[in-house]
């Protein structure tokens, strides 16, 4: 298989001089990858710019970053034309890795934009090379800058940032310092989310379990539905009584919840609440083993919630 390492820039609408399109914020105007086999070698390059379609004004912070002008991508193609080659590069079997979680979401509208197949009709696996190098070097949440992880593994700096191939190429050269063992940590792009029940993600980590649902038309449909508010040991696969029902924070964005499996321990589960593309809403949901203790707080934390709740309701009449 090859990885595929892949950065984009992108320019957008100019405030007064050129409305925004809602369909197309961002406008892909730099394609830059490295194809690397599986022992992190450099085996091809690609590097295209896009001639726009759309934005015919360079947004000046786009500009000032990545030193391109408006002549230079007039000699660019046209992004369908710059897509077909970029799949062709891709070649058969080969999974995308970006620093960051932008870059496959926006180049998937573009490509919906200008009426080709998006990557998959489905949540897209890839490899997110900003939270690898975090697992295998860090904490595992933090995130850093692509220039941070090149000061980090004392990488050499031989050709200038922020253009689209030199950030591939420096995402290629720290790929291959992670230890292979961290890419089982896969992402995945919603940018389409599953439109039925077959088409739901369920996948197991070495320290999680990820599920990814269906659309539904809001929140609480969602929290409704058995699948979602499941509170499920992914070892064993037994379905758990609720220790903690399924208590939402940040005005409703996040949901949370807590079991414990016999055999297994003390589970905590987390539902994010996310924008669909479509307009309507879908679920991932998290869940891992914690400590005992853990349990604690966050019954603690809900018991908070209900009060602020209550207080909130009586304000109110
Ligand atoms: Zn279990």
């Amino acid at each position: 298989m090859n990885y595929i390492v892949l950065d984009l820039e992108w320019n957008q609408s100019n405030t007064g001089r050129e409305p925004e399109v809602k369909e197309l914020p961002f406008e892909v105007i730099d394609v830059g990858a490295i194809r690397m086999d599986e022992d992190g070698r450099m085996i091809g390059e690609f590097n295209q710019l896009v001639k726009p379609q759309v934005y015919q004004n360079m947004h000046r912070i786009t500009s000032r970053i990545i030193h391109l002008h408006m002549q230079d991508l007039l000699r660019g193609q046209p992004f369908p034309e710059v897509m077909k080659e970029f799949l062709e590069f891709c070649g058969e079997d080969y999974l995308l890795c970006t620093w960051g979680t932008m870059d496959i979401g926006e180049f998937q509208r573009n490509m919906k934009f200008f009426g080709m197949d998006t990557f998959s009709d489905g949540p897209l696996k890839f490899l997110d090379v900003q939270k690898l190098f975090s697992i295998a070097f860090e904490d595992g949440k933090s995130r850093r800058s692509l220039e941070y992880a090149i000061d980090f593994l004392k990488i050499e700096k031989d050709i200038p940032f922020h253009r689209a191939f030199s950030d591939a190429y420096y995402t290629g050269k720290v790929f291959a310092l992670i230890p292979k063992e961290t890419r089982v940590y896969y992402s995945f792009d919603t940018y389409v989310v599953p439109q039925s029940k077959e088409e739901e993600v369920f996948a197991e980590f070495p320290t999680y379990m990820k599920y990814i649902s269906r659309e539904f038309g809001d929140r609480h449909s969602a929290m409704e539905d058995k699948e979602v508010s499941s509170t499920r040991c992914y070892l064993c696969n037994k379905n758990l009584r609720k220790k903690i029902r399924w208590f939402s924070t940040n005005s409703g964005k996040h949901y949370y919840a807590a079991a414990e499996c016999p055999v297994h321990g003390p589970m905590k589960f987390k539902a994010r609440v996310r924008k669909a593309e479509t307009g309507g809403v879908y679920i991932v949901k998290t869940s891992k083993f914690i400590p005992e203790e853990k349990l604690k707080e966050l019954g603690e934390r809900r018991a908070e919630m209900v009060k602020k709740k209550k207080e909130k309701r009586k304000g109110q009449s």
